[in-house]
């Protein structure tokens, strides 16, 4: 069953017809009180859209906006750019075994997870970040209250399609709030709000310049285990200790993370790695600063301590909303 929100179902009518929400919101009632009992206000918001004409299901051929995937979905296409390709995870349960990998891409409407299942799964070892990939096929389910794309063997997934591209990506701070003395290992798209009391240094490292995978030095070349001897370009990771009153907490972060904690680009970062003493004023300057940051909390078992990946950083927080959000709890 393909669920729309009782608040998007009154946005649509009012989009198509004119009519006032309070309007609108009358006839629902009007026609729950109708069928006492009967239906649920979704169910009397499809009447009422119905009733007045009015489409809630787009049909689903052609390519959809990610705003526009809703749980429940089949045979869905959308593109978008890769921000973030995870691990492949093998697993085996009693009944069944396997690989599953899971990705985040996004468009200009927002992100979504793409969850890829079996030999599906395989084709994340040559997807990188800033890729762009078309999904055929897909359906939407929902996880923890979030939106996914999961592709089987009769999905496709598209490398790079010739034409298609991505202007900018929206990304929607979508994470669920948490106080880091409350992390748990393995917690997932979970937004901090904190301020930074301690800046490393950047560290610049060897990436493959054909897949963004680590490149290995290996006598007087690097190696990557997917394209063999390459020339590498450079990425870069940088730590940073946040703390939001309840404890404190080791952030990672990683190239463009990095880029969007700093505001610098690239260009810019590079630099660093020539003249490493021009960034203890970077350093510096971070101290006190509040940030937001969504990612995940993972063990580090080499310290065997929490630690927060970032995926997404807002550096400069709307301090209006943060003080809503603190009246209204
Ligand atoms: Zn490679």
């Amino acid at each position: 069953m393909i669920k729309i929100p009782y608040e998007e179902i009154i946005l649509k009518i009012n989009e198509k017809t004119g009519m006032m929400a309070g309007e609108i919101e009358d006839r629902i009632d009007k026609k729950l009180k109708q069928l006492s009992g009967l239906i649920s206000k979704e169910g009397a918001a499809h009447i009422v859209a119905n009733e007045l004409g009015v489409k809630i299901f787009e049909p689903l051929s052609g390519r959809l906006q990610i705003k526009n995937i809703i749980s429940g979905m089949r045979d869905v296409e959308t593109v978008g750019k890769v921000l973030q390709v995870y691990e492949i995870r093998e697993f085996s349960s009693e009944n069944r075994s396997g690989k599953v990998a899971s990705m985040l891409i996004g468009d200009e409407t927002g992100t979504i997870r793409v969850v890829l299942w079996g030999s599906q799964a395989d084709l994340t070892a040559n997807i990188a970040q800033g890729f762009i990939v078309k999904v055929l096929g897909g359906y939407v389910r929902e996880n923890n209250g979030r939106k996914e794309i999961h592709l089987n063997d009769r999905s496709q997934l598209l490398i790079n399609p010739k034409g298609e591209v991505v202007k900018e990506v929206v990304e929607v701070a979508s994470g669920r709030r948490k106080e880091i003395k409350e992390l748990k290992e393995n917690d997932i798209d979970i937004e901090l709000l904190g301020t930074i009391v301690q800046a490393f240094d950047i560290k610049f490292y060897e990436v493959c310049p054909r897949c963004a995978k680590r490149a290995k030095p290996s006598s007087d070349l690097f190696v990557c285990n997917e394209h063999g001897n390459v020339i590498p370009s450079y990425s870069y990771v940088m730590n940073a200790v946040l703390d939001d009153g309840t404890e404190t907490i080791r952030c990672v972060f990683f190239r463009n993370q990095v880029e969007k904690l700093l505001s610098m680009s690239q260009e810019q970062l590079m630099k660093f790695r020539s003249e490493p003493a021009e960034f203890e004023a970077v350093k510096n300057n971070l101290l006190g600063t509040i940030i937001k940051v969504i990612g995940r909390a993972n063990n580090n078992p080499m310290f065997n301590r929490l630690e927060f990946v970032a995926q997404n950083v807002d550096p400069n927080p709307n301090p209006e909303e943060e003080l809503k959000r603190v009246q209204g709890n």
